[in-house]
């Protein structure tokens, strides 16, 4: 019997974005994650990663895995409810609730599990979600997979989350106002203080994901509740692990009952493996670095400034960015996938993103620099963006 293949429509639709010019192969890093690094066999300076602080390949992490790799072993064989919590897991949670001044804090694998697997555990069918149009992929799975009724409001419109939660004022059910603190994409910041008012004025629980704030906000990178000054106000913080910590991980903040249920409930907590005691390990060496050395953060914000200025100078469109995340405006997925195509050629590794990851006719290439980056090495990354950008018609030659 002749079987036809019941996946052929995959590579029907694969063609289609070949067609698009959307079709994305995947890049090969050959060396560690560095401002200047080899990707598919050439020297590249990297405009790419979220290694903001250089944290990845700082010797204090690396040594910190290989004595815990040797102490503890290479993974932890179970998950956390069974037998997968080592001491130095709970050890981790501890510093990071101290760090963030908070009750009690617990670690997901990433900060993926962390948002989905929290949203998901908290709400029922019965409750409301009100959402930033912008907020992250996890956070939206995390709605759905939660069940709830989901409220969308427009980018960072304070009114509109205010009005949409006063539409619910009075009927039954939880609400939860959710909100990114960095957005990823566009490099802008929450308005913080205005949606934990309304979130106050309205009886609901105020979350936040610092994913892109955790180790760039607040001192000594402690995020945008810190930044805004807004201690005891938030009663969900998430942050990630994976970007400026340089490790891998995600974790939520709060209050001690918040994490003792999420114990309970969070399904990425109960069904899935704990981290490998490598990675406690280094990413308690990369709190001892936030505190040891705050100076990197302060590299990190006087290249942000100094890059950002070269590429205004320059001409380009760097839409709303406040934070190291610098997209370059072009409009069609096609000429952003070019366009980084193009400059990874001339040595630039700057990654094209487009619909659905951003909304059609805003696709950039996105930017961020890191504390690591040396002035010679972004002078070199604005020449070559400019250059190309003008061949390319992107910039007026
Ligand atoms: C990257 C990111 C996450 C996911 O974090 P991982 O640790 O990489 O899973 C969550 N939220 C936002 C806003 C992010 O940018």
């Amino acid at each position: 019997m002749v079987r036809t293949d019941p996946l052929s429509f995959l590579s029907e639709q694969i063609e289609s974005w070949k067609k698009a010019g959307t079709y994305q192969t995947l890049r090969q890093l050959q060396t560690a994650c560095q401002p200047v690094c080899r990707v598919d066999g050439k020297e590249v300076i990297n405009l790419a990663s979220n290694n903001y602080l250089g944290l990845a390949g700082h010797p204090k992490l690396i040594e910190a895995a290989v004595e815990a790799a040797r102490k503890y072993g290479a993974g932890s064989a179970a998950v956390r409810t069974i037998a997968g919590t080592m001491s130095i897991h709970l050890e981790l949670d501890r510093r990071i609730a101290a760090f963030k001044q908070v009750e009690a804090c617990v670690v997901f694998q990433s900060g993926f599990a962390a948002n989905a697997g929290t949203v998901a555990a908290i709400l029922t069918p019965e409750d409301h979600i009100v959402s930033d149009e912008l907020n992250h992929a996890s956070i939206i799975d995390g709605c759905r997979l939660s069940k709830a009724k989901i409220h969308v409001f427009p980018h960072k419109d304070v009114a509109a989350a205010d009005r949409i939660l006063g539409e619910l004022d009075g009927k039954s059910g939880r609400k939860l106002l959710i909100t990114d603190g960095v957005f990823s994409m566009d490099g802008d910041i929450a308005p913080l203080p205005a949606l934990v008012e309304v979130a106050e004025r309205h009886g609901a629980i105020m979350m936040v994901d610092d994913a892109h704030a955790s180790g760039v906000l607040g001192r000594n990178g402690r995020g945008t509740v810190d930044h805004f000054g807004l201690h005891g106000r938030v009663d969900i913080q998430v942050g990630t692990l994976s970007k400026a910590i340089g490790v891998l991980g995600g974790y939520v903040c709060g209050s001690r009952s918040l994490i003792d249920f999420l114990y309970h409930r969070a399904r990425p907590f109960l069904f899935s493996t704990s981290h490998p005691p490598a990675v406690a390990a280094s990413c308690l060496a990369a709190f001892d670095i936030l505190e040891s050395e705050p100076e990197r953060i302060e590299n990190l914000w006087n290249n942000t400034r100094y890059f950002k200025s070269a590429l205004a100078a320059a001409g380009f469109s760097t839409g709303e960015s406040e934070t190291p995340i610098t997209p370059i405006m072009v409009g069609e997925a096609r000429t952003a996938h070019a366009f980084s195509n193009a400059l990874f050629e001339q040595g630039v590794f700057a990654t094209g993103i487009g619909y659905p990851t951003v909304p059609q006719g805003k696709a950039r290439i996105r930017t961020i620099v890191t504390a690591a980056h040396t002035r010679e090495q972004l002078d070199r990354a604005v020449e070559i963006l400019t250059r190309v950008a003008r061949k390319m018609n992107i910039l007026a030659s």
